[in-house]
């Protein structure tokens, strides 16, 4: 008899409308097959909705916040002292030589797939807690292929080497097999979420599953396998940049940001994520265990400047809010025109307008966190309370944090080439994320927290406590009938019924 096994495949940026249309078209008839015995539905990312951090909730079944990797870029508040090449390992960013350091900064308490599933391994991954080398295979791979995509924006033979692994892992004894497919991400950065090349490279990942089904149904494991098609965020046009370590320069504030983070007595640093979201921190030289609250952070003095910098900063076009500690225990969130308090007693969330609806929810709203997926996960800024809250339970997170209006993101001036669409923001746009799968889904959407612990019900490796995910997703085969299955269908525009 076969054993349980489940292949998570993770499409980095893939937007789901753009996904579902090319479904509904005929242009994925794998996946088409796939998903009539399974189903497909929308899954929330988590804040920054950006790729590594926005791997955590697949891989861990814990947020951000709780595995203490709030961002891409952050600093330690509590043991940087100013010092930036002594203590450069008290900042961070994962874009750079310090990719390797996400695994150990991960809370140390927090586990992976990849520790409870000894049967595991994982192509192209960037969270690879508990995995050894031969289980990590493509790893060398990774940066060779990485180089070439960003410096010549080359990205399909990264999926194609992606392909070439996952299709190898099926006849080995994997459990659980875990492949990112990069290139819809780097094509819609250079151009649009729906381009040709990154249709093109998804009709390439539909191919992908054909053959995967097919090499299982040869096996006689098609039934007894879970295939899940993921992303770990969606994807916007950009419009207009604003460099926002050079914006607060131009106001006057020594600000330290990356690439090159020396900077003689910062008043600010600034670290930008995706490109669409950044953590500010006040006077980052000075040691600190608290966050100063936003009443701080409006005090001139606070950044070596004569005016309140969050008041200039709210009424830029490109910034929808920022959002920093009330000093009560709870979140304040402010726009050009209004300004909230997010609390959370650990059951109940509430959002108190002070003045206007910085998070356009319609007003006051109180409820559990799946009270708000339900009730937001279509609205402006999905599922933005209970994401908020969670930035804040990272002792790295920034005093501040800014989320990006649509249409714009944070960085000019060291992103080469120019980024064209972008993510990382709280915008529906890049919460929402597809999550296709052959076993049936629950009505109405997860977040991709919820995957994890789906994943570990199909496998049947019991869940850890005190993770993010709720257990809303206990997934079921659906008996196969028979001649559902035949070959993998290669052609990219049969039609679908
Ligand atoms: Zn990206």
């Amino acid at each position: 008899m076969t054993a349980t096994r489940c292949f998570l495949l993770l499409v980095d940026g893939l937007r789901p409308d753009v996904a579902e249309r090319a479904l509904a078209a005929g242009e994925l008839p794998n996946l088409a097959r796939m998903t009539a015995d399974g189903g497909t539905t929308r899954a929330i990312t988590v804040f920054p909705s950006t790729t590594s951090v926005a791997y955590l909730p697949f891989l861990t079944g814990c947020t951000p916040g709780r595995c203490n990797i709030p961002s891409i870029r952050w600093l330690d508040r509590r043991t940087y002292g100013g010092r930036w090449w002594a203590e450069r390992e008290q900042v961070r960013s994962y874009c750079g030589y310090q990719a390797g350091r996400l695994d150990g900064d991960i809370a140390p308490d927090v586990q992976s797939i990849f520790q409870l599933v000894p049967e595991s391994m994982a192509i192209f991954t960037m969270i690879s807690r508990g995995l050894t080398p031969d289980r990590d295979p493509s790893q060398r791979e990774r940066w060779i292929l990485g180089a070439l995509a960003h410096y010549v924006q080359w990205h399909q033979p990264y999926d194609d080497t992606a392909s070439r692994y996952l299709l190898r892992a099926v006849d080995e004894p994997w459990r659980f097999v875990f492949a990112q497919f990069p290139a819809v991400d780097g094509y819609t950065h250079q151009s649009h979420p729906e381009a040709p090349k990154v249709l093109r490279a998804l009709r390439r990942v539909d191919e992908t599953v054909g053959r995967l089904r097919a090499r299982l149904a040869e096996r006689g494991e098609l039934d007894d396998t879970l295939i899940l098609l993921v992303s770990d965020h969606g994807a916007a046009p950009i419009t207009a940049h604003l460099d926002l370590p050079e914006w607060f320069r131009s106001h006057g504030v020594t600000t330290m940001s990356h690439p090159v983070i020396w900077e003689r007595k910062p008043m600010a640093a600034v670290m930008v994520a995706g490109n669409c979201s950044a953590m500010v921190y006040a006077q980052p030289g000075v040691r600190r265990r608290e966050r100063w609250p936003l009443e701080r952070l409006r005090r001139p003095e606070t950044f070596g400047v004569a005016h309140d910098v969050l008041d200039a900063l709210v009424r830029e076009p490109s910034v929808a809010f920022v959002a920093g500690e009330d000093g009560a225990g709870g979140v304040a969130v402010v726009s050009a025109d209004g300004e909230a308090r997010l609390t959370g007693d650990g059951e109940v969330i509430r959002y108190a307008p002070v003045r206007g609806d910085p998070l356009e929810l319609g007003g006051a709203f109180a409820g559990t966190p799946v009270e708000w997926l339900a009730a937001t996960w279509d609205r402006p800024f999905p599922d933005v309370a209970v994401q908020l809250l969670d930035q804040f339970r990272a002792h790295r997170t920034g005093d501040l944090v800014v989320v990006a209006r649509e249409g714009y993101d944070f960085r000019e001036r060291f992103e080469v080439p120019e980024h064209r669409s972008g993510h990382g923001s709280l915008v529906r746009s890049h919460m929402q994320t597809p999550l296709w799968s052959s076993a049936p889904l629950p009505g109405g959407p997860l977040r991709t927290v919820e995957v994890f612990a789906a994943m570990l019900a199909w496998l049947r490796v019991e869940r850890p406590e005190g993770i993010d995910a709720e257990g809303l997703w206990q997934p079921v085969a659906k008996p196969v009938r028979p001649g559902d299955f035949s070959s993998p269908d290669t052609r990219v525009r049969s039609s679908v019924g």
